[in-house]
């Protein structure tokens, strides 16, 4: 009996899930950043309302933030603002192996899309 209250509520949650994803920005994904630099943090969970994604990298929309340059003052500035919050960011050079990336700077131009922060 209880399994399959459960049961219900994973399939209602799914198909939210499937609603949410579809809106999700998916950046120039072909693109290949490797010799880019992104930002690696301390585990944090995706802020949307029942996402199960954790971010192990500055993410944005679920793919990770590359910038071209290291020293690139937008890198610098959001690496601080992770350091400011506690989650522990280095800076390493980005390797296909960590997930989909988007350019930061075609992110920002896309008009920074994240998952969940919309409405309200
Ligand atoms: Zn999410």
């Amino acid at each position: 009996m209880e399994r399959e209250g459960v049961g219900r509520a994973v399939l209602h949650w799914d198909e939210t899930l499937v609603e949410e994803e579809e809106e999700l920005w998916t950046g120039d994904e072909d693109d290949d950043h490797s010799g880019w630099f992104c930002v690696r943090t301390d585990p944090f969970p995706c802020p949307a309302a029942g996402c199960t994604f954790v971010a192990e990298f500055m993410t944005a929309a679920h793919l990770i933030l590359v910038w071209e340059e290291r020293d690139d003052p937008n890198l610098l500035w959001h690496a601080q603002r992770a350091k400011e919050v506690g989650r522990n960011p280095r800076v390493v050079d980005y390797v296909r192996a960590y997930g989909p990336s988007a350019s930061y700077y075609a992110w920002e131009a896309a008009g920074r899309p994240v998952h969940g922060i919309k409405g309200k």
